[in-house]
């Protein structure tokens, strides 16, 4: 069979870089970088490269595995599997039964959709997913402010003159919530036509290197925000025009603000107050200019408060909604409007079992997931369906929740590989990879400083006996006689799916909805727009309009005087309420860290990703090194109030006295992947809490960064 060259993109995170696959005889040999992608020109990075590692992995799961009484899997047919999962939770009341979906769910133009679908059909309050983990505090800021948790104001990186990053690292990301391929050039050019990038974090990032760095101590970002505003205001530096036209409720900020003057808050911070004063007179004096915040800024104890402020410096300084500054987006494929009219893109529309969490588009903190399984009462979790994910690594206290699952009737994953979460499952399901299915982007795409589309065909079948995650979610919907997509208007349409043979599908309702969007052809109503044809013929993508549009803020917000709201009741108490969080007997504070060879924990079986004896590492200062007896390459035990993990000390100064960074994902063992096992490293999440006062009360986030820690000289078990 001749070799094939496919143009695709990758869907690992949010760039979707362009990528050509060779193909031969149905199986993938390379992934190469697309140089004919109108955005990502020829580049890609590491992990992009080696999917075709994770394509090709031998360890991967193709055929559906069934535990049998040994505790072992066993290969089972699909009819089999399908059936008994379907008649086991016809058993189960449906309040009962939860579903947690991974990060590359977000990726995909099905899986998600068809995951919160499943758990609509249910009526479930068990639907958690790595928002609670990741990003959902920002959600929450944009609920608060905009009136909607899906309208997520991005940085219009081409044209800005001042990019301040709290808690993003982009040099090792790529960018997380703006889709911005070759986002290192963006960075550069900012640079060269005479702009700045200051970079606000507790350790020294590859991004932090490469520009300007404040060094703020871990979880100290409310209070460095609050200090920039208080110059914005003190020194009259603020758009009052800008105020008065796009929101209400500045009060709050201004009397709240009065209170943290540079030189107070240096102590908390530990950046110096001259520092904060000239960086917040630079940022107001900018011609433009974005605040942005990223994961870092999610997941300290002041979660939500420190999105909303982001955004607040960015509107007081007048730069939202405006080029260089905030904007926001309408996506291609208008996904967002159809989750607000459905009622999916909800915030607070329903609270947790436990804790009285409120809900953030639908989902509840996977931190309590474990106490959900085991707390008894009704609406107890007493099944559990878990797709591309592993929350036994990405949530507190893993070991807990690996316990729990002994405690559920059902629980079923669908996976490419047997992982620290699924070993404990009753049933794995082969899924498909990226490059089996055809994809339209959808969500992140839609944060792009530049309007772009691509879509792709599968480029290889799937291998062995995989099937797309929103096939096997709908299969087994069908047979346990759950109607799909109980929501809004789609109810109607829920009850009548189980019950005649039609099947809403993913590709029909996306190519609609790309059809009526804002570029769509109207169903040849509108000359020369977007449908499923013209994207074929423009493999490489379609770029629409170089820059975002401005002037949407009314579009945007959803409250009802179409004003930023700056004074909500939820944000004046978190003001009321902002502590300092220290524990004596835990000096040293800890916080997660991505490295550019891993994403989360789904990678480290990769060859290509793990060359070079990879390892496991806490970035210690040395002086802290120093005063435990810990030597660099040796290994340190780590303790919190609630775990410890031991890995290896790296001593370098990137991190200042106080702070520990790990990175998260590691800590592997028990799965199929066999190389990840041999990694080492340790699950730094097993020094989280997952009590619900250690939950974020807004956004239920778990308190990842900042958490009290010490370190101590850990037992050398090396081979001598
Ligand atoms: S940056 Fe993200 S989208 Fe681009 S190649 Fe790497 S993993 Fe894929």
């Amino acid at each position: 069979m001749p070799i094939e060259k496919h143009v695709t993109y990758c869907r690992i995170c949010e760039p979707l870089c362009g990528l050509i696959a060779t193909v031969e005889d149905g199986r993938l040999q390379s992934l190469r970088p697309d140089p004919d992608h109108p955005l990502s020109r020829g580049q890609a990075c590491p992990k992009g490269i080696a999917f075709t590692d994770i394509q090709n992995d031998p360890d991967r799961v193709l055929h559906p595995l069934k535990r049998n009484a040994a505790g072992e899997f066993e290969r089972v047919a699909w009819e089999q599997a399908l059936d008994d999962i379907a008649s086991r939770l016809r058993g189960i009341p449906h309040d009962e039964i939860g579903i947690y979906f991974g990060n590359p769910a977000a990726f995909s133009y099905s899986h998600a959709l068809w995951a919160i679908g499943f758990a609509k059909g249910l009526g479930t309050k068990h639907l958690y997913g790595p928002g609670s983990q990741d990003t959902n505090s920002r959600f929450v800021a944009s609920s608060l402010l905009y009136g909607s948790v899906v309208q997520l104001p991005f940085p219009d990186l081409p044209r800005t003159d001042f990019l301040l990053m709290v808690g993003a690292n982009p040099l090792v990301s790529h960018g997380s919530a703006v889709c911005a391929p070759r986002i290192k050039d963006h960075l550069s050019a900012i640079v060269r036509r005479g702009g700045r990038v200051v970079v606000v974090d507790p350790r020294r990032t590859e991004t932090a290197r490469a520009y300007e760095h404040l060094a703020v101590r871990p979880d100290g970002d409310a209070w460095l925000l609050l200090s920039l505003l208080h110059v914005v205001f003190a020194e009259g530096l603020a758009d009052e025009a800008a105020i008065a036209r796009q929101s209400t409720g500045i009060d709050l900020i201004r009397t709240a603000a009065a209170a943290y003057s540079p030189e107070d808050t240096e102590a908390i911070t530990g950046v110096p107050a001259d520092d904060v004063r000239r960086v917040a007179r630079d940022f107001a004096a900018a011609r433009s200019a974005v605040a942005y915040g990223r994961t870092g800024s999610c997941l300290g104890r002041n979660a939500t408060l420190v999105c909303f402020l982001i955004d607040v410096l960015t509107l007081v300084t007048g730069n939202l909604d405006r080029a260089g500054g905030a904007l926001f987006s309408r996506g291609v494929i208008p996904a967002e409007d159809i989750a607000e009219r459905a009622g999916m893109a909800s915030y607070a529309g329903a609270k947790s079992r436990l804790g009285g969490f409120p809900d953030v588009l639908g989902a509840f903190p996977a931190a309590l997931m474990a106490d959900e399984i085991t707390t008894p009462g009704k609406g107890r979790m007493r099944a559990l369906i878990v797709t591309a994910g592993n929350p036994v690594l990405s949530v507190p206290d893993g070991k807990a929740l690996s316990e729990a699952f002994g405690r559920l009737d059902l629980m079923v994953s669908i996976d490419i590989y047997v992982n620290e979460t699924n070993r404990h499952a009753d049933y794995v399901l082969p899924a498909t990879t990226w490059l089996e299915r055809e994809d339209y982007p959808i969500g992140v795409s839609s944060a792009a400083p530049t309007t772009f589309i691509q879509a792709t065909e599968a480029v290889v079948p799937a291998y062995g006996e995989a099937r797309p995650d929103w096939q096997i979610i709908d299969d087994i919907a069908r047979r346990a006689g759950i109607g799909m997509f109980h929501i809004g208007p789609l109810r109607r349409l829920a009850g009548l799916t189980t019950k005649v043979p039609i099947r809403l599908t993913p590709r029909p309702m996306i190519e609609t909805l790309l059809r009526l969007g804002s570029y769509g052809d109207r169903f040849g109503l509108r000359r020369g727009g977007l449908n499923p044809r013209k994207l074929r013929e423009n493999p490489h993508g379609i770029v629409l309009s170089e820059h975002a549009a401005t002037g949407r803020i009314n579009d945007a917000v959803r409250h009802r005087n179409r004003k930023v709201r700056l004074d909500p009741p939820e944000i004046a108490a978190e003001l009321a309420r902002l502590t300092p969080y220290v524990d004596a007997d835990f000096p040293l504070k800890l916080i997660g860290m991505r490295e550019l060879r891993s994403h989360n924990s789904w990678q480290h079986n990769a060859p290509t990703l793990m060359k070079g004896k990879r390892r496991h590492a806490a970035r210690i200062n040395p002086a802290d090194a120093s005063a435990a007896g810990i030597v660099d390459g040796a290994p340190v035990r780590i303790r919190s109030r609630y775990g410890e993990i031991e890995t290896v000390a790296l001593l370098t100064d990137e991190v200042g006295p106080g702070t520990v960074a790990v990175p998260h994902g590691w800590g592997h063992e028990g799965g199929s992947w066999k190389l990840a096992n041999k990694s080492g490293g340790a699950n730094v999440n097993q020094l989280m809490s997952t009590a619900i006062e250690d939950i974020e009360r807004l956004a239920g986030m778990a308190h990842l960064n900042g958490v009290p820690v010490v370190v101590e000289a850990g037992e050398d078990r090396r081979e001598r």
